[in-house]
């Protein structure tokens, strides 16, 4: 027998599903009120609760499209549990920006997590959002989007960088991580964001919790969505939530995350034109050369850059032209190949 579940003060037959709003009152200044929109689907058993978000920070859109699909594709009455799904931010959504006047520089609205009732207009929309629809979830994707080149990965944290987060939390992340099924899984090693990152204060809460970096910022990549909707697929039968086959690339690769950017990065010494002789997804060894600059004046080579430490080539600067301390490659440490 199916349960009703009340979700943001939306109530939601078994094999059902429904769209609603937390609404904040009085919020502008001209009184109107911000609703933000969430959408739940319940199944037709008793079962966990999956809660997916996309773009709060609002120019981050590559997952919607996976969310569409993958809500055509699920059935409830063969469901079990919850699936719901949020636009946290509407605000910099329909400005298609990452962050709005209200939102902190520079990391957005992923810097105000679990949000405070009497704290800043962005705080208070996390709040509600975390209030009324994570705290009760049993595991989060929080889904964002990188620059147009960037690569798919995924973002987790190793047991014992918080220390509130138990083994438990972080061995089910790392697992959710693998089986959203990206080529490259970025473990953080380090805190970052203040535990004030929505994925910090999952794991914190005990929820385990992943943040996939979708790559393709400003447009729909076919090859991306059909990612994204496997991922989200993969950890639903994982979860016991539909039925199928998890499938999984065949290797992916573990980077190790280290807090100081200056650790993994190749920078330019001198100023001028920056080429690079490797590309995205090489691996390189400890002083291989990597790329050079050469004068715009002369165009003599007066730079020769090499590789800090044996990695993987994470990102590669596009814009050829670089100032002194630019920064124009990471390579981070390869912690580990797992073959599926
Ligand atoms: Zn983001």
């Amino acid at each position: 027998m199916g349960e009703i579940v009340t979700v943001g003060g939306c109530r939601v037959e078994a094999e059902a599903r429904a769209c609603g709003y937390l609404t904040l009152p009085d919020f502008f200044a001209d009184g109107q009120s911000v609703e933000i929109p969430f959408l739940v689907v319940n199944g037709a058993r008793p079962g966990p609760r999956l809660y997916v978000q996309v773009a709060q920070h609002g120019s981050e859109v590559q997952g919607l499209e996976a969310v569409r699909r993958l809500l055509e594709e699920i059935d409830e009455k063969e469901m079990a549990g919850a699936l719901i799904y949020c636009l946290p931010n509407p605000l910099a959504f329909r400005e298609r920006v990452r962050a709005t006047m209200f939102d902190p520089r520079p990391g957005g609205m992923n810097r105000v997590w679990p949000g405070d009732p009497a704290g800043s207009p962005t705080e208070r929309m996390a709040y509600a959002v975390w209030t009324e629809l994570v705290k009760g979830a049993d595991a989060v994707v929080d889904l964002h989007t990188g620059n147009r080149h960037a690569p798919v990965w995924v973002f987790y944290e190793a047991h014992g960088v918080s220390e509130k987060a138990s083994r438990e939390t972080a061995e089910r992340s790392e697992e959710m991580a693998r089986l959203f099924g990206a080529p490259l899984l970025y473990v953080e090693t380090e805190p970052y964001g203040g535990r004030k990152t929505l994925r910090a204060c999952c794991v914190d809460e005990g929820i385990p919790a992943i943040v996939p970096e979708l790559g393709g910022a400003g447009y729909f990549d076919e090859e991306i969505v059909g990612l994204v909707v496997r991922g989200l697929r993969n950890i639903m039968i994982d979860m016991g939530m539909i039925d199928g086959e998890v499938e999984l690339p065949e290797r992916q690769t573990v980077l190790k995350w280290t807090a100081d950017p200056k650790a993994a990065g190749v920078f330019a010494n001198k100023g001028g034109v920056f080429l690079p002789s490797v590309r995205l997804g090489d691996i390189v060894r400890e002083g291989e050369e990597v790329g050079v600059i050469y004068s715009p004046r002369t165009f003599q080579v007066v730079e020769r850059l090499v590789a800090p430490q044996d990695g993987y080539v994470f990102s590669v600067r596009e814009n050829p032209v670089v100032n002194a301390g630019d920064r124009v490659l990471a390579v981070p440490e390869i912690m580990r190949v797992l073959e599926n």
